[in-house]
């Protein structure tokens, strides 16, 4: 438990490829599950192209979580953040780690990655945003990103990003009774999440696909999308159940 998996370095890398375009600099974040009450998350100030393991500190989720309904200053939540880092202190978690918090505490979540993919960006400041975030173009977006994106207008980062992420997603699993697999951050970027790592990045490779998808159709005018029985119909299906443990066996192949 007090090392940091190997894979979570390696989806780091991932993200940071020039050809996804999705993260630069210090941008994005990620994080795993550790145990039932702890997780791995990347330390602030690290670039996840170059993380090695001693940039993720090992932090416990119940004084965060507990931080939720409390209004902090910046510097209580910089505190609080270091006293909950079990191993890799000094370094200071993200400042993003109260989303990751939360999210890791939904039932069957245990992997989170964040990142500004550029079509992304594109679709999260786009006036219809959260029509298209309702909407699905082709089967496989269905498949890897679910039957909907969470959509979660701009809000500071930090703690009150946190809580608008967590009203919004409690929204859509009243909805759909399962956690979502992909978030669309309003002016910022995506999350997606996973039962395990493959999940979480093939819902983030296909949903960089969806957005370049979407950024073209979307210039010629607003696109022919999929029935809502069609998606209720894909989402449910057992072939394509087998079609997405195919999916996320690739995804986890392709990262050895
Ligand atoms: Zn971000």
């Amino acid at each position: 438990m007090n090392e940091v998996p190997t894979e979570l370095v390696e989806v780091s890398h991932w993200l940071a490829d020039p050809e996804l375009d999705a993260v630069i600099l210090a941008e994005g974040n990620v994080s795993q599950a550790a145990s039932e009450s702890t997780f791995w998350v990347k330390a602030s100030g690290f670039q996840l192209g170059s993380i090695a393991a001693n940039g993720f500190v090992l932090v416990d989720a119940n004084p965060i979580l507990s931080l939720f309904d409390s209004n902090l200053s910046d510097q209580d939540v910089k505190d609080a953040l270091r006293s909950a880092t079990r191993v890799g202190a000094p370094a200071v978690p993200s400042v993003e780690t109260f989303m990751h918090a939360w999210l890791l505490s939904l039932p069957g979540v245990t992997t989170v990655l964040h990142g500004h993919p550029v079509p992304l960006i594109a679709i999260a400041s786009h006036p219809d945003a959260p029509k298209i975030c309702a909407n699905r173009l082709f089967p496989d977006e269905i498949v890897c990103c679910g039957p909907e994106t969470v959509w979660v207008p701009y809000v500071d980062p930090g703690l009150p990003l946190a809580k608008a992420i967590r009203d919004a997603t409690v929204a859509y699993i009243e909805k759909w009774q399962d956690f979502p697999r992909t978030i669309l951050l309003g002016n910022h970027g995506l999350i997606t999440l996973g039962t395990n790592l493959p999940q979480a990045k093939a819902a983030f490779q296909m949903g960089v696909k969806a957005g370049r998808a979407w950024t073209q159709a979307l210039s010629m005018g607003w696109p022919n999308v999929l029935s809502s029985d069609s998606i209720a119909r894909i989402a449910g299906r057992p072939d394509e159940h087998h079609r997405q443990r195919l999916l996320w066996a690739a995804a986890a192949s392709e990262q050895q």
